[in-house]
């Protein structure tokens, strides 16, 4: 996964470069949705997703989310046998509202310079490589709107 062609698009006053070789399908493995041998799995979330889910499931914050001392991701969503807590029966009881980091997986956003994010592939661990068809720019698209509106909200 090293040495990704890349290209671009702007929203609003942001630049997004983002990998456009890669072909992707989540295969709803549930893989990162829980730990593995390897690998810790950190659900962290924005203060106002936290605040907007609270809201929407009618739950205190605190019951299903931990503070952390990440500057940009105010907590992160709680565990049970190192398993998300809304993970039941490898279903995601809050898909529709599921938070950035869940929607983004297997990549993430990085702020590079002012005003210039990179989209990068991380999720190593990922079953869908190679499964599906190939990413384009309106995918990645949408995954940036959604972040620029959960960013500015
Ligand atoms: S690990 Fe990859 S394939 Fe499995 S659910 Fe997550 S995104 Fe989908
Ligand atoms: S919120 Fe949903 S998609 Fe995200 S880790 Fe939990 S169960 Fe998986």
């Amino acid at each position: 996964m090293n040495n990704l062609k890349c290209s671009n698009f702007q929203l609003s006053k942001y630049y997004f470069v983002f990998p456009n070789e890669i072909i992707w399908k989540c295969q709803r493995c549930t893989l990162c949705c829980k730990d593995s041998r390897k690998h810790i799995r950190h659900i962290k979330i924005l203060k106002q997703e936290g605040i907007g889910l609270s809201r929407k499931i009618k739950v205190p914050l605190e019951h299903f989310a931990v503070p952390t001392l990440d500057k940009t991701y105010s907590h992160e969503i709680l565990k049970y046998n190192g398993k998300c807590i809304f993970l039941k029966d490898n279903i995601c009881k809050i898909y529709d509202s599921r938070p950035l980091i869940c929607r983004f997986y297997p990549f993430e956003m990085k702020l590079i310079e002012k005003d210039i994010y990179h989209i990068l592939f991380s999720g190593k661990e990922c079953n869908a490589i190679d499964k599906g068809k190939k990413l384009n720019k309106e995918y990645f698209r949408e995954l940036a709107k959604n972040a620029l509106k959960n960013f500015t909200d």
